[in-house]
């Protein structure tokens, strides 16, 4: 096949009259004209266009390169009158990409691809492209793709927040507004829905997505404690059972059990003792005794040997840790009566007989971790890459992209899933 027969295969409808090439510059310009027998075709509406050209615009239209010249096509693009639209309409080109007149297709999905893997700028960098025109490129290429988007069929899910904005954007707007609310499979671990805020209605949104007669496949979603997330799955899913996944219990807890630390360093602690429950040693009291090391263990030793109150708050950590290995509900009630009873013997320990309270409310629901043991809610990797999404995300502050971008490396909204001929 000749060169110029190939040409003709890959920008259908037009001819090639020359080519250009500057070896410094390392460019080729490759000019072509439309073919007279070619339909004018409307690109508003798809009808077709008079016959007789009213104008023409120039247009130069990058490519796949040749051997690392940049490549262009260079054309007139035709106008013509269109007796649908009353206007006058250029013809429409199928190989010119739909996000940019400035590429052709082919080089858009290559684009594409590209930013699907890397940041934007590296991107720009490596392609020789303008990293604000890559980026609105990018944005409208995930906006097309987020339009023919459906959500993979889901039975277990998990629900979470992440914070989303460095700070407030307006003075009215809300602290949940600054969240997204993920929502994550559990079966493929990746993510498949974002809503750009924390509460009921941001996870409705999913709900309402997915519609009714999938809600009611849905067995079990895990969240925080968060009530908005519960009474949300309560309303839409009849079939769903609610967990709550225990990567946030322990941090909840956790963080009464170092009020506790802080208040007995404050008030019952002096000279060497003080300086061993504060500072950098403060996070030693919440480590699961099997996993201190040697010279972690003898340390705490010394601090329950002259102060009592630090046995209670690690007979009381240590149960917490056995709730969660215990075999079933019944097990695990014991152990918490248990807890009870000790923060009750200790006496002064008010913040953690807030917290037992609290969670001897919402035992019914905490039960249910023991039918589905879901231990963390997003998966290490996920959060990663919601960090370096973040901070290339952060160079351009739009939520929209952010979300997006999270959906496309995470999730199934990329090329990998989604078939690009889907126009
Ligand atoms: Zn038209």
């Amino acid at each position: 096949m000749s060169l110029r027969r190939f040409y003709k295969k890959i920008t259908p409808g037009f001819e090639v009259v020359d080519t250009k090439e500057w070896l410094k510059k390392k460019i080729i310009e490759i000019y072509l004209k439309p073919s007279p027998e070619t339909p004018k075709i409307c690109s508003k509406c798809g009808h077709r266009l008079e016959p007789a050209k009213v104008g023409e615009h120039f247009m130069k239209v990058r490519t796949m390169d040749i051997h690392g010249f940049k490549t262009y096509f260079c054309f007139k693009r035709p106008k013509h009158n269109c007796s649908s639209c009353k206007k006058t309409r250029t013809i429409k080109i199928d190989w010119i990409s739909e996000e940019t007149p400035h590429v052709t297709e082919e080089y858009a999905w290559w684009l594409g691809r590209l930013c699907e893997i890397s940041p934007i700028t590296s991107a720009a960098e490596f392609t020789g492209n303008d990293p604000n025109s890559l980026w609105r490129f990018d944005l409208k290429r995930m906006q097309r793709m987020f339009q023919h988007y459906k959500i993979p069929k889901v039975k277990r899910i998990t629900v979470d927040e992440v914070y989303a904005r460095k700070k407030k954007h307006y003075a009215k707007e809300s602290r949940d507004n600054r969240f997204f609310t993920i929502v994550c499979d559990l079966d493929t671990r990746r993510v498949v829905w974002v809503s750009e805020s924390r509460s009921k209605e941001a996870l409705d949104e999913f709900f309402h997505a997915i519609g009714e007669e999938r809600c009611k496949e849905i067995e079990v979603v895990a969240a925080d404690q968060f009530d908005g997330y519960k009474s949300s799955v309560k309303e839409n899913c009849p079939n769903a059972t609610f967990v709550w996944d225990r990567f946030h219990i322990m941090q909840t807890f956790n963080k009464y059990l170092n009020d506790e630390r802080a208040w007995l360093n404050n008030h019952m602690c002096k000279g060497e003792i003080k300086r061993l429950t504060r500072g950098k040693f403060k996070q030693l009291f919440s480590k699961k005794s099997d996993r201190r090391t040697k010279a972690e263990t003898r340390h705490i030793n010394d601090v329950m040997r002259d102060n009592q109150y630090f046995i209670y708050l690690e007979l009381i950590k240590e149960g917490m840790y056995q709730i969660f290995d215990s075999k079933t509900a019944e097990d695990a009630r014991k152990k918490f009566e248990e807890i009870g009873e000790w923060i009750k013997q200790a006496k002064i320990f008010y913040e953690l007989e807030k917290w037992w309270k609290n969670f001897d409310m919402g035992w019914e629901t905490f039960k249910n971790y023991f039918k589905y043991r879901i231990t963390s809610s997003l998966s290490e990797g996920v959060n990663n890459v919601i960090k370096t999404v973040k901070k290339r995300a952060y160079g351009y502050r739009n939520m929209t992209y952010f979300k997006l971008k999270i959906l496309q490396v995470c999730g199934f909204l990329n090329s990998k899933w989604v078939p690009m001929n889907f126009q």
